[in-house]
């Protein structure tokens, strides 16, 4: 479907760590001429007490009514391909002499500390895109997380440890089925806080700093096209596209039209189950704080790994975070294996990601474009 990235490309835009990204996308920005707003991390740091930000570029008319938001990062090192995907557009756009007729607005690293620290939580262990609930509502129940909690997160990890909570996992998988397994442990859970898909208990900074983001730079607009970019799911270097507007609304029929049916009414992406009960979403924040405005958009995945090996690295991600005992070395092949999984090193599949991204970046501008 789409032309693969050059090498060149791809070396210009894919960046090694948090602080290359966001350098390489600030100075993109400048290139483009876009206005550039920056939110300063005010709780945590980064490596080696470095500063952490959420980097904002706008582009376009003030008085547009269309606008696409472009986020990455929500998920901490699933950013280095939204970066790069960014970092392509805008240099796009700065070779480009017309004048823009839609607001581009590209959030880079909306959870600067995962991001940084090679984690998919915020500081707090929380999954954002689970914190966008309504926390005057209170968080929603999910009862049966407790029973797989163990299995997700052993305390030691030695190959038995490993073996016994796989055991236990598929035991429990038998006995409930397939699709409530996969919708118990990915929808989100609020009582575990050094669990997986932990949603918190309020609204993180990254939560916050996205509506001022909105308030500041989307307040005006009617329409936008929303792109959250993230890794993980799907076929390897392959888009998966995840619509969060209700099956079969206009909103829904937009984002066919835009991406096209077949990739967004997949039934792919979670082996077979059907597709979790998502809570407290990006996509749902977006559509809160900008209530103005009618939202389409997807989450938009690049698969990496397959399921098992997907499992064996958020169960890293939360050993990593636990404090229990792990060697120097072991860290490093941990962090290593976590890294792959969310920002694989190969050039083969950065180029596919990058060339598929730049297409679905036009497709949704295009779409844009003629959204009235
Ligand atoms: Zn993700």
């Amino acid at each position: 479907m789409s032309a693969l990235a050059s090498a060149g490309l791809v070396a210009a835009c894919f960046q090694p760590d948090y602080a290359s990204a966001r350098a390489a996308f600030l100075a993109a920005a400048a290139r483009a001429q876009a206005r550039t707003d920056v939110f300063v991390h005010d709780e945590v740091k980064g490596p080696g007490g470095s500063t952490l930000t959420t980097d904002v570029a706008v582009l376009g008319p003030d008085d547009a009514d269309s606008a696409v938001l472009i986020v990455s990062g929500t998920h901490g090192p699933e950013g280095f391909a939204g970066s790069a995907a960014q970092i392509a557009l805008l240099d796009t756009l700065a070779r480009q002499s017309a004048p823009l007729t839609t607001r581009i607005v590209l959030v880079h690293a909306i959870n600067p500390y995962g991001f940084a620290h090679i984690t998919r939580t915020t500081e707090n262990n929380v999954d954002l895109n689970r914190n966008f609930i309504d926390w005057e509502a209170g968080p929603p129940d999910n009862p049966l997380y407790a029973e797989l909690h163990p299995t997700l997160n052993p305390k030691v990890w030695s190959e038995q440890a490993l073996d016994e909570a796989n055991a236990a996992r598929e035991a429990w998988m038998e006995k409930h089925g397939h699709t409530v397994f996969v919708d118990v442990i990915t929808k989100g859970q609020y009582t575990h806080t050094d669990g997986i898909h932990y949603g918190g208990t309020q609204r993180e900074w990254s939560n916050r700093t996205l509506e001022t983001i909105i308030d500041r730079h989307l307040s005006g607009v009617k329409r936008i096209a929303l792109i959250d970019w993230h890794t993980g799911l799907g076929e390897r270097g392959e888009p998966f596209f995840l619509c969060f507007n209700e099956p079969g609304s206009a909103g829904w029929e937009r984002a066919c039209q835009w991406w096209g049916r077949d990739q967004v009414e997949t039934q792919g992406g979670f082996d077979g189950a059907a597709r979790p009960n998502y809570v407290g979403l990006l996509f749902h924040g977006v559509q809160n704080y900008a209530r103005h405005a009618q939202v389409t958009g997807a989450v938009i995945e690049f698969g990496t790994k397959n399921t098992e090996d997907m499992r064996r690295a958020l169960q890293i991600d939360q050993y990593l975070k636990s404090g229990n005992p792990v060697s120097a070395e072991q860290h490093a092949a941990m962090q290593e294996e976590l890294l792959d999984a969310f920002a694989p090193l190969s050039l083969e599949w950065k180029r596919s990601v990058l060339g598929h991204a730049i297409v679905i970046q036009e497709q949704t501008l295009a779409g844009l474009a003629n959204w009235t």
